[in-house]
């Protein structure tokens, strides 16, 4: 079978997902080595894959052991081929993302930064003592890519702590080419705020397992000519017809901090209310979390951007599939019985999941191909995540009923 989605003009058009971790960062599965991401990832439907961790001396001598070529690299022949990307930490705790053309300027870039950390190595994701400004100027020197990571996420996001990219990264704002949307936002949302619209939007995984159920929870479709770091680049820029045709990934309703929502009792917040109780819970005097929604409606300054390809909002198949079934477990075997069933049939999952026709996936299986259609429509609900907790997928037709905090104008009797 073919991988190639689409074959035209010369054009291909891959799967990509542009950021993850390797076993050297902190919570993420032993498992994570280059051999069995090449296999998970081509269950995915995968082609292109970020190495995650490329800065880190054990990970980059296991990247260099097991990958060949040049810019973009294979393993052993199989169908995903891999680009070196790390994530950082400065120290204004913001995290960016970097992709890198070689080993030599992984190198390049690990020597560089060797005296802005403690210790280079502690982590998979450095923290370093430098600013987005100092961090962006050393990866252009290293005719890296460039952009910030889950850029709305309270606590590690450009937009927790600065209100536009030019107060993070100073006179290289211009020269950053995407962003990561993050598993709280989506394009839509994101669009709100004008100074985004000229950046290519990624949606990347961050996946801390190898496995299907996290690889590529997130990912981008995009249209090049050949795999080389250079086409990569022309995809960010949006240059000569190279660019992200459709981003995948999940409801923002389904993050963690989407809505704001007391981080001890749990009740949501309306934006005006939280603000008026200074973020401090009416009901049980703990902290209000400021959701990533509300933060973007903060700094919105105009409706959206119609260029903007195209989002669906998706599930890994797993997910879908014990969802269909009311399933508690996602590891139950009846629900890895039903998914090698679709895998087996078609592929991979990205395929099950976007591109195969519903009546096909009936087939297999006729209720997740109800539920992947209801998907593909957009007409999942759930109920909305926040303070730390996420979202949960509803069963078809049913809708969420959630409860804000009621604020009532204290009257002044009981002050
Ligand atoms: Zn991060
Ligand atoms: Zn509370």
């Amino acid at each position: 079978m073919n991988f190639l989605l689409y074959e035209n003009m010369d054009f291909l058009e891959i799967n990509a997902d542009l950021h993850i971790h390797s076993k050297y960062a902190r919570g993420v599965s032993n498992k994570m080595e280059i051999p069995v991401l090449a296999k998970q990832a081509k269950l995915k439907g995968v082609q292109l894959l970020g190495t995650g961790d490329c800065l880190h001396n054990k990970w980059l001598s296991h990247l260099k052991e097991n990958l060949k070529g040049e810019g973009i690299y294979g393993y052993n022949g199989c169908e995903t081929k891999f680009v070196l990307q790390t994530e950082v930490q400065t120290f204004d705790r913001v995290h960016h993302v970097i992709l890198l053309p070689s080993f030599s300027k992984a190198d390049e870039l690990r020597e560089k930064l060797l005296k802005y950390s403690n210790n280079l190595d502690a982590d998979g994701r450095p923290h370093l003592s430098i600013g987005g400004e100092e961090i962006s100027e050393f990866v252009f020197e290293c005719e890296g890519l460039f952009g910030p990571a889950h850029a709305f996420t309270p606590y590690f996001g450009v937009y927790a702590h600065y209100n536009s990219l030019k107060e993070c990264y100073g006179k290289y704002s211009n020269k950053i080419s995407f962003l990561e949307l993050g598993l709280s936002a989506d394009s839509h949302l994101a669009d709100k705020i004008s100074e985004l619209h000229r950046l290519t939007f990624l949606s990347n995984s961050d996946a801390h397992s190898p496995y299907p159920l996290r690889l590529a929870r997130e990912f981008n479709r995009m249209k090049i000519k050949e795999f080389t770091f250079e086409e990569l680049k022309k995809v960010m820029l949006q240059k000569d017809l190279r660019k992200v045709i459709l981003n995948c990934g999940f409801y923002p309703e389904h993050g963690k901090y989407h809505l704001s929502r007391c981080k001890n009792c749990l009740m949501f917040y309306k934006l005006e209310d939280a603000k008026k109780l200074n973020w401090k819970c009416g009901n049980c005097g703990g902290t209000i979390n400021k959701g990533v929604k509300d933060r973007i409606l903060e700094l919105s300054d105009c409706d959206g951007n119609p260029e903007r390809p195209k989002y669906i909002h998706i599930y890994p198949l797993t997910e879908i599939i014990a969802t269909a079934y009311n399933i508690k477990t996602l590891y139950s075997e009846s629900v890895s019985e039903i998914w090698e069933k679709f895998i087996k049939q078609f592929g991979n999952e990205i395929r099950v999941l976007i591109d195969v026709e519903i009546e096909k996936l009936e087939k297999i299986d006729k209720k997740v191909a109800e539920y992947i259609d209801a998907f593909r429509q957009d007409k999942i609900r759930q109920i909305p995540g926040g303070g730390g907790i996420y979202g949960k997928l509803l069963p078809l037709g049913k809708k969420p009923k959630i409860e804000f905090f009621k604020y009532r104008q204290k009257s002044l009797s009981e002050y």
